[in-house]
């Protein structure tokens, strides 16, 4: 009887520890990846992340056959249709990877649940963190909730384990089973086909990930720590989307920059320490989810529940969302974002200051269109983020620290070479002004802010 290896967020061969564990029961395999939108508390993916995923599910399906393997696809929700899946094929094993998600997990649990009820095999592992989230706790137990005492708990901890290599002997279950067409699941864009620009800034799928890892510990990682912070250099090693669909392993990335920072100089230990720091960040992200699993929608600190948001105001959300505020470095980053599916780190912060402090628009509204527009889109690093910026999370910028995108231009952008790239009209009539006069807006924040600061 066949073993059912279940691909989620881990669209990948190497280093995939359920997938080798299956192959190390010697079945042969029943590989599936399920669309599932309607369990409850499932959020649906956003566009970018569909056209994102489009791709990876080729990659991984070309990867998989090259073994024997076919990818069967599937449409339903997890707990029947894994099951339905069993019973077609008779398997008596079922393999996958954790998600940390209170949605997923509470599907994963119930499936497992069941499954073994009915006498099958059930295994889950550790694969999309290097450190899982309930085993770096405070003296007293409790989730941390700063990121430096977290990272240095994770570094004192036993370190990650070595990566597992792709399997070699894989072999695939050779009965037909029933599978939905890919091009049917619609995850596409096509009219109006908004890709292009995604299409021109991205390769996703496995190998990709890997090359891009490679080119950033050779090219980059020695200017790293200087220069990942200028938005104009393409400083930074672009993994977001790849690991945020686990086409990569955060334990690859671990291992290789290790053995780089063992052999190197300052300049480039300096730069693989910032960088596995940046991983502790990612990491620290699903800690605070695993511990707060409302935190693209609930407020981190409850006393910033008094916050007197203003009534939307749907034109200023729209110029921001659209990129035509009149704020170069604002609209340069919105405009990237709408382009690519990305958005450099240091801008995403600026734009995030301006839309919730300038703007005094809620946090969420700007999650909710990163959601939809990142090709990175991560249930833990965006909502995180955003309340990090909007003040009211975890860890969080001071609300008082109100970006301001000029100065932030000059030291970030001094020659306006990113300004430029993104927003052509710049410096011409046809570039709109300011629609808010940024003095004015952050003492009006600053204002609105003291009504939690009294109700805290
Ligand atoms: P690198 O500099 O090469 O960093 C390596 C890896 O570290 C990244 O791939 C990422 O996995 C991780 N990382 C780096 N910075 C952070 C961070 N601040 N938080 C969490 N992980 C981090 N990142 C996402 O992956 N998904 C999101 O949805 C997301 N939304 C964000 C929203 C806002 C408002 C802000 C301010 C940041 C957001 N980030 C998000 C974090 C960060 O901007 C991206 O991870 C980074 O720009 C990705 O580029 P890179 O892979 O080249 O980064």
């Amino acid at each position: 009887a066949p073993a059912i290896v279940w691909f989620r967020e881990d669209l990948r061969l190497d280093d995939n520890p359920a997938l080798a564990a299956a192959v190390a029961t010697g079945r042969p395999l029943v590989a599936v990846y399920l669309r599932d939108e309607v369990s409850p508390g499932v959020r649906p993916l956003g566009g970018a992340a569909r056209w994102w995923l489009h791709q990876s599910l080729t990659s991984l399906a070309e990867s998989l056959a090259g073994h024997g393997v076919t990818l069967v696809l599937r449409t339903g929700p997890a707990t029947t249709e894994i099951a339905q899946l069993v019973r077609e094929t008779g398997a008596e094993a079922v393999f996958w990877n954790r998600r940390y998600g209170a949605a997923e997990r509470a599907v994963d649990a119930e499936l497992k649940t069941g499954l073994r009820e009915d006498g099958v095999e059930v295994a889950s592992f550790a694969a999309a963190l290097l450190f899982e989230p309930w085993t770096i706790t405070t003296g007293s137990g409790t989730p941390y909730s700063v990121f430096t005492p977290f990272w240095r708990a994770c570094l004192a901890s036993p370190p990650p384990r070595a990566p597992i290599d792709e399997p070699d002997e894989v072999t695939g279950w050779d009965r037909d089973v029933p599978t939905d067409l890919l091009a049917d699941w619609d995850l596409e864009p096509t009219r109006p086909d908004w890709a292009a620009g995604l299409r021109e800034a991205w390769q996703p799928g496995e190998a990709s990930a890997h090359r891009l890892l490679d080119e950033f510990l050779t090219d980059k990682l020695a200017a790293y720590d200087d220069e990942r912070d200028l938005p104009a250099q393409a400083a930074t090693s672009g993994l977001s989307p790849h690991l945020r669909w686990g086409e990569i392993s955060p334990h690859r990335i671990w291992a290789q920059t290790d053995l780089v920072r063992r052999g190197a100089g300052a300049r480039e230990a300096a730069g693989a320490s910032r960088f596995l720091t940046e991983l502790g960040w990612r990491e620290f992200c699903y800690h605070v989810l695993f511990a707060a699993p409302d935190l693209a929608t609930v407020n981190w600190r409850r006393g910033f529940d008094a916050f007197p948001w203003p009534p939307l105001d749907e034109d200023a959300l729209a110029a921001w969302q659209q990129g035509r505020t009149g704020i170069p470095l604002v609209d340069a980053g919105m405009r990237e974002l709408w382009r690519t599916g990305a958005m450099h780190n240091r801008i995403r912060m600026v734009v995030a200051s301006f839309l919730t402090k300038n703007l005094l628009i809620d946090w969420r509204k700007g999650e909710q269109w990163f959601w939809d527009t990142l090709v990175d889109a991560d249930s833990a690093a965006n909502a995180f983020n955003w309340q990090w910026v909007a003040g009211s999370g975890a860890d969080a910028a001071p609300y008082f620290r109100i970006f301001n995108p000029e100065l932030q231009a000059k030291k970030f952008d001094p020659h306006g070479e990113y300004i430029r790239q993104n927003v052509p009209e710049y410096g011409t009539d046809a570039y709109p002004a300011p629609i808010v006069d940024l003095a004015q807006t952050r003492k009006a924040a600053l204002a609105a802010y003291d009504v939690v600061k009294r109700s805290a």
